[in-house]
């Protein structure tokens, strides 16, 4: 962390006026130094405008940087010290990146997250855009009108037939000039005789930029189109949002909806009201890419729809960038970073899934989406719409004391389908009475045989990538590390099979797979045999790998599938969710993936193979995740007339998140979990900031730290703030890419005692020893 300055703009007392320079402007850096500064700019490049990028020579060195301008003053000869700044070079944008209201939002995440703005700025256009992603220069040409006398003499055969061509299309100026590689393919020639043309004067050929990509809406899934008729309840909750919508004021709808009750439905209805009303809408989903359904039934109701996210292309992400920015869509529906989409006159932000903790970005700026979707409505005085199945404890908090929340409810599934029906195995019981660990327990296994025979599909979820979760030795409890983190390694298996196990200076190897680590990525061979006692090595736990090679044992006769970020390229997931929904496979297994957004009506088997993977991490929200998990999946099964079934499994039963996710008892694990979270002053009753700091060197670390803690004591203390303050404790993952991590936890009542404290930390520069500081405001969680 740094310093903020912000210097006054213009000092009052008159200084030599230079010639040509008039003005000053005022930049900010995406390279992330937390303070603005002053440059005059010429006469010649004025004028510029906040929110436009220009290249500037910055630091002792005067090395050549771009940064924001993020504002202007007028007559620099008013400056005190105008003499002594430097010049801004050239501008980078013909027009502003960014408007004034997208502007005052960043401020408002530079203030609230802490975060320097320059580098908010350069996180809310897409590098694409800046970047200039799918430009290509093409090359035209056209006749010049005042060399029509040299036409009559030329003799060439192809010459001739390049100047009838360009006549016969009308090619007489930079206006009407014709694509050179038409111009090429229509005659048949090479470059040769346009050269010969263009050195003659006869031809003149010019530049035009022009952006492509391919499309970027997903193709392949079948969606229905058809406009269906709102029941009751969505006429209901459609009214209310309607109803607000007209008001013009800003105003936040919660939509708790169970899945299926036909909230998307609703969305696709605000959304055209909005429309009708002259204005835009932007529509944030989590994780794009994996609920393409979800995006392809929007761009069937909406003509002018921009798509943005991070799957797509630089080109795709630049071309629907740009096309917002003209104003050729009023309709943007993207992930994350979405929220930050140039469209003017928002009338409505839509946050699906509210609940979601991707909406929390983990880099800088670490915002998160739904709170800045909220924050941008406020500042276009437009409606939000925060929809959930599981609303997040914070959102259901702010119904309860927020004036501008309201709460209205879908509790039906659209079909009446019946909910479908939960079975809880108790696998502690499960696996005594086999005396292995299988992934797949006796009642899973017979009910997923009656299914399948009934030619009927089942998704099997289980939130592990890999084979196993560790390479562990029996003997010696030895287990494999990760060499730079405080892990535990986790076995893949590759697809390459080699005969012979492989043989390095420390000894044999497994040959079937490696060990990686799912935070560095480093990959290491598997010894045969435990490096410290000399005994055989095996694999314990479960993965997503080992899920699949043991049903392809079990259910040798149907076909298996797995999807897992590890053994899927994007248009791949496509293709198999297509062969899912087509029939041809019977049982998907996978991660998290498949819990979000996918509707199959033939699926009537649902199995969590572990609801137990979330609450072995130590964080406060763990219970949470656990229930929103089992209530997302339980929304696969029985989406049609065929009735479900979930089979959800767990070595810890008995817990209170399990058992009332299971029992479909929201309100009363609300109940529940608030008594914690209020006994233990957590979120949503006080507000937290995490910093955690980290440095390969363990005792530098630790001094930082201390300092860290004594300023925060100090400002505390000076200022009489009501807060906990937590640590210098390790992290709960202590190290990571070698680097030793610790964290400062604060806890205050409300969010204005966290922004003063920051505010001052934040003025108060770097800590010294410098180490790597990350500051993170309302964390989803402490890992
Ligand atoms: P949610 O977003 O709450 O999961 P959706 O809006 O996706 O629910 O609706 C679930 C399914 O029901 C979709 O296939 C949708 O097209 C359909 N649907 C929604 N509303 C109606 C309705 N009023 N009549 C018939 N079908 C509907
Ligand atoms: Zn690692």
């Amino acid at each position: 962390m740094s310093g903020y300055k912000t210097e006054s703009l213009f000092g009052p007392e008159e200084a030599e006026q230079q010639g040509g320079y008039s003005h000053i402007i005022r930049v900010a850096f995406e390279s992330g130094v937390d303070a603005e500064f002053d440059y005059l700019i010429s006469d010649e490049l004025w004028p510029v405008e906040v929110g436009q990028r220009v290249e500037v020579p910055f630091g002792r060195s005067n090395k050549i940087e771009v940064g924001f301008c993020v504002g202007i003053g007028s007559e620099a000869k008013k400056h005190k010290r105008s003499f002594k700044l430097k010049k801004v070079r050239k501008l980078v944008d013909k027009q502003p990146l960014l408007d004034s209201q997208l502007m005052e939002l960043g401020r408002w995440i530079s203030s609230y997250y802490v975060c320097p703005l320059g580098r908010v700025l350069g996180a809310m256009v897409p590098a694409a855009v800046k970047k200039g992603a799918g430009v290509k220069k093409k090359r035209l040409v056209y006749l010049n009108t005042e060399a029509r006398g040299q036409m009559a003499e030329i003799r060439s055969k192809k010459q001739k037939q390049i100047v009838e061509y360009l006549q016969n299309e009308g090619a007489f100026d930079s206006k009407s000039a014709v694509e050179l590689d038409r111009l090429l393919a229509a005659v048949g020639c090479t470059n040769a005789p346009v050269k010969k043309l263009a050195e003659k004067l006869i031809l003149k050929m010019t530049v035009k930029e022009v952006l492509k990509s391919l499309p970027s809406i997903p193709e392949g899934l079948a969606v229905e189109s058809k406009k269906v008729v709102l029941n009751k309840d969505q006429r209901e909750v459609l009214e209310h949002i309607n109803g607000e919508i007209e008001n013009d004021k800003f105003g936040v709808t919660v939509l708790y909806g169970v899945t299926d009750s036909g909230k998307t439905e609703v969305y696709i209805r605000a959304v055209e009201k909005v429309l009708e009303e002259g204005k835009g809408a932007i529509v944030l989903l989590p994780e794009i890419a994996l609920t393409a359904q979800t995006v392809q039934r929007f761009s069937n109701r909406f003509e002018k729809i921009a798509v943005l996210h991070s799957a797509l292309t630089g080109a795709q992400r630049n071309v629907g960038w740009q096309k917002i920015k003209k104003g050729e869509a009023d309709v943007v529906i993207g992930a994350r970073s979405a929220v930050f989409a140039p469209l003017d006159n928002v009338g409505l932000i839509v946050v699906d899934e509210e609940h979601e903790p991707s909406y929390k970005q983990d880099t800088l700026p670490r915002y998160h989406g739904r709170d800045v979707a909220i924050k941008r409505a406020h500042l276009a005085r437009a409606h939000c719409i925060l929809g959930s199945a599981t609303p997040s404890l914070e959102t259901l908090s702010n119904c309860r004391s927020k004036k501008h929340f309201n709460m209205v409810r879908l509790t039906k599934r659209v079909m009446d389908y019946s909910e479908p029906q939960m079975r809880l195995v108790d696998m502690k019981a499960e696996s005594k009475a086999k005396r292995q660990v299988t992934l797949i327990s006796a009642p899973l296994e017979k009910k997923l045989r009656e299914v399948l025979k009934r030619g009927e599909q089942a998704i099997l979820f289980l939130n592990r990538r890999g084979y196993s979760n560790f390479v562990y030795c029996a003997s010696c409890q030895h287990t494999l590390q990760c060499r730079n983190c405080d892990v535990t390694l986790t076995f893949h298996k590759s697809g390459k099979y080699e005969k012979d196990s492989m043989q390095t200076v420390m000894g044999r190897h497994m040959h079937s797979g490696f060990a990686v680590c799912h935070y560095c990525l480093s990959k290491t061979l598997v010894p045969r045999k435990c490096p410290v006692c000399g005994k055989g090595m095996v694999m314990i736990g479960l993965g997503s790998q080992r899920l699949e090679e043991e049903l392809k044992g079990k259910f040798a006769e149907f076909k298996i599938a797995r999807v897992d970020s590890d053994s899927m390229q994007k248009d791949s997931y496509y293709r198999l969710l297509k062969d899912f929904s087509d029939g041809r496979i019977d049982i998907l297994a996978g991660t998290q993936i498949l819990a979000k957004g996918l509707h199959f009506p033939n699926v009537t088997l649902v199995g969590i193979i572990s609801a137990d993977t979330c609450l072995y991490f130590p964080d406060f929200r763990s219970n949470e995740r656990t229930f929103q998990l089992i209530r997302q999946v339980a929304g696969r099964a029985g989406r049609s007339e065929k009735k479900g079934v979930v089979f959800v499994q767990s070595f810890l039963s008995n817990q209170p998140a399990i058992q009332f996710a299971v029992a479909g008892d929201f309100e009363g694990f609300i109940k529940e979990e608030l008594k914690h979270r209020k006994s233990c002053n957590l979120p949503p009753y006080w507000r937290l900031a995490a910093i955690t700091m980290r440095d390969m060197n363990f005792e530098k670390l630790k001094e930082a730290c201390a300092a860290m803690r004594e300023r925060i004591d100090g400002i505390v203390d000076v200022d009489g703030l009501k807060v906990i303050v937590r640590g210098p404790v390790p992290a709960v993952i202590s190290r990571i890419q070698r680097f030793h991590r610790m964290q400062i936890i604060v806890q205050a009542p409300d969010a204005t005692t966290i922004g003063r404290l920051f505010s001052r930390l934040r003025a108060m520069g770097d800590i010294k020893p410098v180490v790597k500081v990350a500051i993170d405001i309302d964390p989803v969680n402490l890992l």
